[in-house]
C-alpha cells in the first residue's frame, strides 16, 4: 500500500517528513524511535490525455447551449464566434445574448457588418459598455473584408493583426471556428487551474504559471471544444464562490479539493481602493424643448458615443466658476440635487447635472453638436452612464419613440 507517512517522535519536537513507502499494515517495519503515523490519500497527478478526455467526455453530455456556438458535428461560423467574443469582453454571456442575437439579425455576414453606418453600430451596441469594443468591431469587420476578402483568418498571427483582438480573443478565435491548437486563458480558465494544480500564488503573479499549466493540459485534438470545455467547467462547475466537486469530472484529479481548498482559490492580491472621480453635466435645453449632445472623442472612455457635455472628470470637485468654464454654451445654469453615479473598471464617478437654457442654439461652442428631442433622447442608443443622466432629470425611455437628431 502506498502511503504518506508522518513522523511524530515521542519526548521530543514535532518531525515532519513526507516520504512514500511501501509497507504491510500487518506487519510494519521497525522504527528507529516510537511514531505515530497517519495515511494521507494522494490526488491522482493531472495527466494531459486522461484530463482533456475526461472532460471532453463531460463537455459532449453538458455543454451550454449558445447561439453563436455550433451544434454537435456542425462546424462552427467564424463571423458568430468572433462577435461573441468581442461582445464577451468584460461582459457576461446573459448580457450579451440578446445583443447578438441583434447584431445577427441585422448584419448576418461580416459584409454587412462592415457596410453599416458607425453610427448604427454603436447604437445597436449602447447598453453592452466599453464602446472601444463597437468601434473596434467595425473596423475590424472592414478590415476582414479589404485585408481578407471576408473571410476571417485562421490563425492566432494574423487574428492578432485585426483591430479588437488581443491575445485572449485571438487563441478563443483560433481554436474555436478553426479547431487550432491554442492555450485560451480566461478568468475561467484561471480559477480551475489555480484549483486543480493547487497553485496559492496570487493572482496577477501566478498568470504566468497558470497559462502554463494551461497549456500542459491542452490536447491537439478537438481543442475547440476543449477551450470551450474549460470555459463551461470554469462557468457551471468550478464557480467563483462555491465549487461544485462532487459533478466535476476533474475531482479525482483536484489538489485544491483534496486539501480542501478549492474555494480559497484562486487568491488575488489585495485590490487597491478605487479612486472617485468627480464631473458636471450640462443639460442644455433649447426653446424648441431639445437637448444638446456631443459626440465624445473617439478616443477614450465612451470614445465616439453621443453624449451630453460635460467637463473632464477628475479627482477634486468642481467648482461653479471652474464648471463654466467647460460650459458648451452661455446659459444660467441649475444644479439639479443629488449626483449620478457610475462605477467604471477603474473609477468610480459623480457627475453632478446641470440644467440650462440656451438663449439661441446658435451660440452651441461645440462643432460635433446635435440637438435631440428630449423625449425621445433615451430612444438614440446612448450610453449607460448617459441614460442615468437622463433619467435624473426625468426622462423615462419610451420604446416606439421615433428619434430625430439635428445637426446645431
Ligand atoms: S474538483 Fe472542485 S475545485 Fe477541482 S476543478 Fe473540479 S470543481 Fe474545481
Amino acid at each position: 500500500m502506498l502511503g504518506v507517512v508522518v513522523f511524530r517522535e515521542v519526548g521530543s519536537s514535532t518531525v515532519r517528513r513526507p516520504c512514500c513507502a511501501l509497507y504491510n499494515k500487518d506487519d510494519p517495519p521497525h522504527w528507529p524511535v516510537q511514531v505515530t503515523f497517519e495515511r494521507y490519500s494522494v490526488a491522482a497527478q493531472p495527466k494531459p490525455r486522461n484530463c482533456a478526455q475526461d472532460l471532453l467526455t463531460w463537455y459532449d453530455r453538458h455543454r451550454r447551449v449558445m447561439p453563436w456556438r455550433a451544434l454537435p458535428g456542425k462546424s462552427p461560423a467564424p463571423y458568430a464566434v468572433w462577435l461573441s467574443e468581442i461582445m464577451l469582453q468584460q461582459t457576461t454571456v446573459a448580457a450579451v445574448k440578446p445583443y447578438f442575437m441583434k447584431f445577427m439579425a441585422r448584419w448576418p455576414t461580416v459584409a454587412d457588418l462592415a457596410a453599416a453606418a458607425t453610427d448604427d453600430v454603436m447604437a445597436a451596441w449602447a447598453g453592452l459598455g466599453y464602446y472601444a469594443r463597437a468601434r473596434n468591431l467595425h473596423r475590424c469587420a472592414q478590415m476582414t473584408v479589404s485585408q481578407f476578402a471576408g473571410r476571417f483568418p485562421g490563425t492566432e498571427q494574423e487574428l492578432l493583426s485585426l483591430p479588437g483582438i488581443g491575445p485572449y480573443t485571438a487563441a478563443a478565435i483560433a481554436a474555436i471556428a478553426f479547431d487550432q491548437r491554442c492555450v485560451v486563458v480566461d478568468g475561467n480558465v484561471e480559477r480551475v487551474m489555480a484549483r486543480l494544480h493547487a497553485v496559492s500564488e496570487p493572482l496577477p503573479r501566478a498568470k504566468k504559471k497558470l497559462h502554463a499549466l494551461a497549456a500542459s493540459l491542452t490536447p491537439q485534438d478537438r481543442s475547440g471544444d476543449y477551450a470551450q470545455a474549460v470555459m463551461d467547467l470554469g462557468a457551471t462547475i468550478c464557480t467563483p464562490k462555491s465549487p461544485n466537486c462532487a459533478q466535476c469530472p476533474w475531482a479525482k484529479f483536484c489538489a485544491a479539493r483534496k486539501q480542501g481548498i478549492a474555494a480559497d482559490l484562486p487568491r488575488k492580491s489585495p485590490k487597491q481602493k478605487t479612486i472617485t472621480r468627480h464631473g458636471v453635466v450640462f443639460w442644455a435645453l433649447d426653446s424648441k424643448k431639445r437637448v444638446l449632445l456631443v459626440r465624445r472623442p473617439p478616443k477614450g472612455l465612451l470614445g465616439g458615443m453621443l453624449a451630453f457635455p460635460t467637463t473632464l472628470w477628475r479627482p477634486k470637485k468642481w467648482t461653479p466658476s471652474e464648471a463654466c468654464k467647460a460650459q458648451p454654451l452661455k446659459s444660467k445654469w441649475t444644479p439639479l440635487p443629488g449626483v449620478v453615479s457610475h462605477t467604471f473598471t477603474h473609477f468610480h464617478l459623480e457627475l453632478e447635472v446641470w440644467v440650462g437654457r440656451a438663449v439661441s442654439t446658435a451660440k452651441a461652442s461645440l462643432a460635433d453638436a446635435t440637438w435631440a428631442a428630449v423625449e425621445s433622447v433615451v430612444n438614440l442608443g446612448l450610453p449607460n452612464l448617459m441614460q442615468k443622466v437622463a433619467r435624473h432629470v426625468g426622462v423615462q425611455a419610451r420604446p416606439q419613440a421615433k428619434s430625430r437628431v439635428r445637426r446645431a
